[in-house]
C-alpha cells in the first residue's frame, strides 16, 4: 500500500536538533567518542529533592490521570512565579504541558489557520517554523544576524514586517540559538507593533532563569501586553529535567479555552507524579538553579576565550547555553563534516533560517567543551 499524507505533515522536515543528536548517539553506540554539542540539554542531574519528590509521589499513588491542565497546587505556584515575573494569568488561563513543546503546539494550533501570518525574529529556534507550517500559516522573518543578533536595531525592519495581517510575533529571549537577551526597548518595540496591528504575542521564556549578565523582562509585562501575550515556561532548562516533559504556558483566556480542548484530546495531562516533581522545583530549587546557572557562565566564557585563541571572537551572549560560531556558507556540510571528521557534533544556522553559523550548546562538561575545541582546531574547523 502506498498511503498518501497530509500536506500538514509532508511540508515539514524532522527537528534538526534532535535528528543531529540522534545521530551522535547512532555514532556513539557504534564506539565513537562524539563531543556532542548539538542538544540544548543541560548536562546536570535534575536535583535530588526534585527526583525524591516525583518518587514520593509515585509512592503516594499519583499514578493515575490528572486534571487536564495541571493539578491545583502547581497551577498555584505557577501563579506566584509568573506573578514575580509581573504577569498576571490566574490559575484558569494556564496549562501545564508534557514539555513546553507540546504547549506551543497547542497554542499554534489553536490560533493559527491557513492564510494567517506569523512573524518569527531569524535565527528562529526550529520548532516555531515546523508548528506555523503543520498550522498552515505563512512566515515572514526579520534577520537579526546582520544587528549582532540583537532586536533593538532591527525594530524599523519589524516595523516593516507587522502589520494588519500579522496573528503572532514569536518572541524568545534569552534566545536558542543566539543567547541573545533582548532589551526592554526592543520589547516596548515589539508591544507597540502587536498593540497597533492588534497581533498577539508570543513570549518563549524557557530559558528565561539561564541569563548571566542582566534580568530577562517578560513580555507580558508591559502596558498594554496582559490581554495579548502568550507567556511559555517550563522545566527541562533551569532545572535539568528535560526527560520529565513538564512545561507551562500562561494564556488569555479566550485563548486559553481553545487551547485546552486540544490538551485534553490529544494528551490528557502532563504525567501526574511529575507534575509533584515540577512543584518541588518551583518552589524549593533556588540553590541548585544559581549553581547550574554560575556553571553555565563559567563555560561561557571559558569558551569564548579558547575560540578568541584560535582567532573567532563572539560577540558574548548574555543567556541560554549557546553560542553561534561562524562557519563556512554551507553551514550544512560544515556540520556534517565535523561530526563525521572531528567527532564534535553541532547544529547548522540553517535550521534556525541563519546559514553561515553552526551553534554550539555549553551546556556540556568543561573538559568536553575544551575537548570540542581542540578537535575542530586540530582539524582545521577554526
Ligand atoms: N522553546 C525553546 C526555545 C527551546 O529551546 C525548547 C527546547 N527544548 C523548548 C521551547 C521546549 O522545551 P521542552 O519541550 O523540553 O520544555
Ligand atoms: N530545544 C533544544 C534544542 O534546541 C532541545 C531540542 C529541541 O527540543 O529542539 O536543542
Amino acid at each position: 500500500m502506498s498511503p498518501s499524507f497530509a500536506d500538514r505533515v509532508t511540508r515539514v522536515e524532522p527537528s534538526a536538533t534532535i535528528a543531529i543528536s540522534n545521530l551522535a548517539g547512532e555514532l556513539e553506540a557504534d564506539g565513537v567518542d562524539v563531543v556532542d554539542l548539538s542538544v540544548g540539554e543541560p548536562d546536570f542531574p535534575t536535583p535530588e529533592n526534585v527526583v525524591e519528590a516525583g518518587k514520593q509521589a509515585i509512592d503516594d499513588g499519583h499514578t493515575g490521570y490528572a486534571p487536564s491542565n495541571g493539578i491545583p497546587q502547581l497551577r498555584e505556584a505557577i501563579v506566584e512565579k509568573f506573578e514575580s515575573d509581573g504577569l498576571s494569568y490566574g490559575p484558569d488561563e494556564l496549562i501545564v504541558t508534557p514539555g513546553g513543546k507540546q504547549a506551543l503546539f497547542e497554542v499554534f494550533m489553536a490560533l493559527l489557520e491557513e492564510g494567517d501570518e506569523v512573524v518569527l525574529l531569524d535565527p528562529a529556534w526550529v520548532s516555531y517554523e515546523a508548528m506555523a507550517k503543520m498550522a498552515g500559516a505563512s512566515i515572514e522573518r526579520v534577520d537579526l544576524s546582520t544587528h549582532g543578533f540583537q532586536l533593538e536595531p532591527a525594530l524599523d525592519e519589524l516595523g516593516e514586517v507587522v502589520t494588519d495581517d500579522t496573528s503572532l510575533v514569536v518572541v524568545n529571549s534569552p534566545s536558542n540559538p543566539t543567547g541573545a537577551v533582548f532589551s526592554d526597548a526592543a520589547l516596548e518595540g515589539v508591544r507597540d507593533l502587536a498593540v497597533e496591528h492588534d497581533a498577539m504575542a508570543l513570549s518563549d521564556e524557557i530559558y528565561q532563569r539561564i541569563s548571566y549578565d542582566t534580568e530577562p523582562t517578560s513580555l507580558g509585562s508591559l502596558d498594554g501586553m496582559e490581554d495579548r501575550t502568550i507567556t511559555l515556561n517550563g522545566f527541562s532548562k533551569a532545572y535539568a529535567m528535560t526527560g520529565w516533559r513538564l512545561g507551562y504556558v500562561g494564556l488569555p483566556k479566550p485563548l486559553h479555552e481553545q487551547a485546552a480542548k486540544i490538551q485534553s484530546h490529544s494528551v490528557t495531562c502532563a504525567t501526574h507524579f511529575v507534575q509533584y516533581a515540577g512543584l518541588e522545583a518551583l518552589t524549593n530549587t533556588d540553590a541548585a538553579v544559581t549553581e547550574m546557572r554560575d556553571a553555565f557562565h563559567e563555560r561561557r566564557d571559558m569558551l569564548l576565550d579558547r575560540l578568541a585563541d584560535h582567532g573567532t571572537e563572539i560577540a558574548t551572549p548574555d543567556g541560554a547555553f549557546y553560542v553561534m560560531l561562524p562557519v563556512d556558507d554551507d553551514d550544512r556540510a560544515w556540520c556534517e563534516e565535523a561530526i563525521e571528521d572531528a567527532h564534535v557534533a553541532t547544529v547548522p544556522g540553517s535550521a534556525f533560517g541563519t546559514p553561515g553559523y553552526a551553534r554550539l550548546s555549553y551546556a556540556a562538561g568543561e573538559a568536553r567543551l575544551h575537548e570540542a575545541v581542540d578537535r575542530l582546531a586540530e582539524h582545521g574547523y577554526i
